[in-house]
């Protein structure tokens, strides 16, 4: 309700008489609605008027709206969002908000066909107003985002016990992924990256058959799902004693990543965060071995605002959870990436992923 509200004030505010929500992430933001499928109407904040939002979704949901979803009105109809605009139109609603970042130009094009058959009736495109608001995360977002970091700490540790040379980086996923879900995750965030020797200069690289010999350095990329709140971490080991060349980049990505969490403050630019890390990699020369922005942020998505990158226009906000993230990637040889998600706060962010930045050597 809390969080319709400050929606429903910034529809007035941009002089809209309510919001057509096609995002499911924000329709479950808005609502608690955690099914497959749902749209949601929500009206402007007028005088005297608190307005109800109406949700729309199909006969399976029907039951949990009942419980997830008392406090606003449920529509069952398909498709959700014509419904809805219909809906709108006829209440007398003149100027309808859409999501225009979210919809396709077909389902567009069926909600632009019901407003224009009501002469008084106009769509309005509006910016990503629910993905500004869900920024900055509510206490409740917060400890689903702590717990679901724990579990990544925890797996991360459980699996150090047991790592070893001749594990596969599938088999090592494999270990990572049911850890968390023993530990209490819903799901893992997202696919697991488990990159061995000349694999980690793939920021991205999809584990493989490849064993783990010594002498490698393994990349690993991996968060639990919580409460529906994405953890995301990145530690990178060494198998065997690590070579001049391995120990160094380790350093000098871990001073990187240090300068960009220490960069973290509320009011601070986004670009300000970037160049605070990937200037330490640039005086290195690897410049052109980073070739990705340095964090996003997370919560009922794993990359949601605020992007973190070079290009990144706007300022950090406190009590918003992001991640900081700096690589260097040597084709061929192999490559370093350490991450983190932090809660932007005014003083000192708050760490949650806690696991140790310290090379650790295996075996
Ligand atoms: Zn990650
Ligand atoms: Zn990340």
């Amino acid at each position: 309700m809390a969080r319709r509200e400050r929606l429903a004030a910034m529809l007035a505010a941009q002089q809209v008489d309510a919001l057509l929500v096609t995002s499911l992430v924000n329709v479950s933001y808005l609502t608690g609605f955690t099914g497959s499928n749902a749209a949601l109407l929500v009206p402007a904040a007028a005088p005297g008027d608190p307005g109800t939002a109406v949700l729309c979704t199909d006969f399976r949901y029907a039951e949990q709206c009942a419980q997830q979803t008392p406090d606003v009105e449920v529509l069952i109809a398909r498709p959700g969002a014509i419904a809805l605009a219909e809906r709108a139109v006829r209440g007398g609603r003149v100027r309808l908000g859409f999501e225009a970042h979210h919809l396709t130009v077909a389902e567009h094009g069926d909600i632009a066909a019901v407003v224009a058959a009501e002469p008084a009736a106009e769509l309005v495109r509006v910016g990503q107003l629910v993905e500004d608001l869900r920024r900055v995360k509510d206490p409740g977002e917060l400890d689903l985002l702590r717990a679901a970091c724990a579990i990544g700490d925890r797996a991360m540790s459980d699996l150090l016990a047991v790592l070893r040379p001749g594990l596969t980086e599938r088999e090592v996923a494999r270990l990572l992924e049911d850890r968390m879900r023993d530990l209490g995750a819903q799901a893992p965030a997202f696919d697991t990256i488990a990159a061995a020797g000349p694999n980690g200069a793939l920021p991205h690289h999809s584990p493989g058959e490849r064993p783990l010999v010594a002498g490698d350095l393994l990349t690993l990329d991996f968060g639990a799902r919580y409460g529906g709140y994405h953890a995301d971490m990145t530690r990178t080991v060494a198998v065997g004693a690590p070579a001049g060349w391995q120990r160094d980049l380790y350093e000098l990505v871990r001073d990187a990543q240090r300068a960009g969490r220490h960069a973290l403050a509320p009011g601070a630019r986004l670009a300000d965060v970037d160049r605070a890390a990937r200037s330490v990699i640039e005086a290195a020369g690897h410049g052109k071995h980073f070739g990705h922005g340095l964090g996003h942020g997370v919560g009922l998505e794993i990359h949601e605002a605020p992007m973190i990158g070079p290009g990144s226009t706007g300022t950090l906000e406190a009590g918003s959870p992001v991640t900081v993230e700096p690589g260097v990637y040597l084709p061929g040889r192999g490559g370093v990436r350490i991450e983190d998600t932090l809660v932007v706060r005014d003083g000192r962010p708050e760490l949650l992923t806690t696991s140790s930045k310290e090379l650790l050597v295996l075996g």
